[in-house]
């Protein structure tokens, strides 16, 4: 597979207000963000040229660096319209859209206060996270050896930069051993998350989703509970043990990239892409493109 660097590429950018070229969107290596993670993003997907839940992310962008302990400098409505040029400059009309924020130059050490707040906002086509045949079929997941940390341990609720470490270390191992991604229990042992993406479970037709109390409430996780609810099918939030995994017949992942992703193993236990997985998965591209 050729890759073609995300930096090296045509198009446009916004940056800091204005569109630039694609390429010319860089950053000091001096950079606060870099250097210290103070770095906030987003992941958005548009079907037919509209974002969907796009005011949700865009606030929520807003509120990612207020837990990092900056404000982001543009208004929802100002990053709104940003995201539109975004993907009229780039003629995306399906693609993946990424917001970033992070601090920048003036300051290089732990204390960052008088740092300016950079704001930049790409977008590109990304039909889907998993090939067709792989996501068809279910991918397969590995139990990942970091936890969630606990809300006393980092700003959990931040689409922070920095809580991704442990993620993209988590999932380099799975795809060297052969999986397509991990699956992460939270501090206490409870079933989380994957890497990039909320955990759903389906038990005789019901579905069962970890609390999120200690790792990102997904738009999209909310938006399932939601059409399940609509569907009649149930739904229960709670605390979830990994040794439940034994009674139950499907699960996916949820997330903007990810959308709806079938597992069909975890660690050798298989599950079924079964009925509520296809109820939901039709439903979701339903509401997409509503
Ligand atoms: N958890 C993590 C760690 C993620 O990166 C994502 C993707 N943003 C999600 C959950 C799902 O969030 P959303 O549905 O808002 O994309």
């Amino acid at each position: 597979m050729e890759l073609i660097p995300f930096d090296d590429r045509d198009g446009f950018i916004w940056m800091d207000g204005t569109l630039i070229p694609w390429r010319d969107a860089k950053l000091h290596v001096l950079s606060h963000g870099l250097h210290y993670g103070s770095c906030v993003f987003e992941g958005e997907r548009a079907y037919g040229g509209k974002i969907f839940k796009s005011r949700e992310h865009t606030e929520r962008f807003h509120a990612s660096g207020e837990l990092l302990g900056f404000t982001i400098p543009y208004s929802v409505e100002v990053l709104e319209a940003a995201k539109s040029e975004v993907l009229k400059a780039n003629n995306i009309v399906d693609g993946y859209v990424r917001p970033v924020a992070w601090r920048g130059s003036e300051m290089m050490a732990i204390s960052a206060q008088a740092t300016t707040i950079h704001v930049a906002i790409a977008s590109w086509a990304w039909p889907t996270m998993y090939k067709a045949d792989i996501k068809e079929k279910g991918i397969r997941l590995t139990m990942a050896e970091f936890k969630r940390p606990s809300p006393e341990m980092a700003p959990v609720a931040s689409k922070a930069a920095g809580l991704y470490m442990i993620c993209t270390i988590s999932k380099h191992k799975a795809e060297k051993a052969g999986f397509q991604d991990a699956l992460m229990l939270d501090y206490r042992g409870y079933l989380a998350e994957a890497t990039g993406a909320n955990l759903f479970l389906v038990i005789d037709g019901e579905i069962h989703t970890p609390k999120a109390d200690c790792f990102l409430d997904g738009i999209t996780r909310r938006t399932i509970i939601a059409l399940a609810k609509d569907h009649g099918i149930t739904v229960h939030e709670r605390h979830i043990k990994p040794e439940e995994l034994v009674r139950v017949q499907e699960v996916f992942l949820t997330g903007t990239a990810a959308e709806i992703t079938p597992v069909s193993e975890v660690d050798g236990q298989m599950f079924v892409v079964g009925d509520v997985t296809k109820t939901l998965m039709a439903a979701y591209s339903a509401a997409v493109r509503a």
